[in-house]
């Protein structure tokens, strides 16, 4: 899963999705756990509260100062410093350790990009033939965009990307590819619902899953804590 920024009605529902899926043996955090959303803190607790990784996203680095806001638009660099205000010396720790890129197994986890993992969003043809030779994995996951989608490296030629719809399945064969399971807290392709993927290890799926959550309770407290309207409104409409 990536983009969880703070939403932690978001988070639970994905949390309680999985939970009826029968559960997973490990969480693979892509980035930005906390920016835009009214629930830093607890976000991170709760994802502490469950076997996971987790790499770096540029509101994770941004929200303890280790990235320079000025490359934010305002809303989000203001959502960035009320972030800064929130988060414990404990949460400031765990944001300031995490890895820019993380290997397991086949995968390589980043947050934007392999060749840049903090700042690129792959989001087209172009951007992914440019990392194809960037990471040395099979397979590469990536977050940032909070868009799902698949990018499919074949021999010889350009590789295709496809968008991920809800129920999707994304078989792992001969081909390399790049999945984004799209965006947990602030999702971006149209559909306001959570967005994130399971992957079995036995049958070498990845199948992503989209699910609704309490949308109003996450933009109230938003406003009670006076973050931008224009982050508040998005939440509605999934853009
Ligand atoms: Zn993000």
């Amino acid at each position: 899963m990536a983009d969880i920024h703070s939403n932690l009605a978001a988070f639970q529902s994905v949390l309680g999705d999985v939970a009826v899926r029968g559960g997973v043996a490990e969480i693979w955090c892509l980035g930005d756990v906390v920016g835009y959303g009214p629930d830093p803190g607890q976000c991170i607790e709760l994802l502490g509260q469950y076997e996971h990784v987790c790499v770096a996203g540029n509101h994770d680095w941004a929200a303890i100062n280790k990235l320079d806001t000025a490359y934010f638009n305002p809303p989000a660099a203001a959502a960035c410093h009320w972030t800064a205000q929130q988060l414990t010396d404990e949460d400031r720790d765990y944001l300031a350790h995490l890895p820019l890129t993380i290997k397991k197994g086949d995968f390589t986890l980043v947050h934007g990009s392999p060749r840049e993992p903090i700042w690129e969003y792959l989001l087209s043809v172009g951007e992914a033939e440019e990392n194809r030779a960037r990471f040395k994995t099979k397979f590469c996951l990536v977050g940032h965009s909070h868009v799902p989608l698949v990018f499919k490296y074949s021999e010889g030629s350009r590789c295709s990307l496809s968008p991920l719809s809800d129920g999707e399945e994304v078989v792992l064969g001969e081909a390399r590819l790049i999945i984004n399971p799209g965006g947990v807290g602030q999702p971006r392709d149209g559909d306001p619902r959570a967005s994130y993927a399971i992957y079995d290890e036995e049958t070498r799926m990845v199948t992503l899953h989209r699910v609704a959550y309490d949308i109003k309770a996450t933009q109230k407290k938003m406003i009670k804590q006076g973050l931008p309207m224009p982050l508040v409104t998005r939440l509605s409409y999934g853009m």
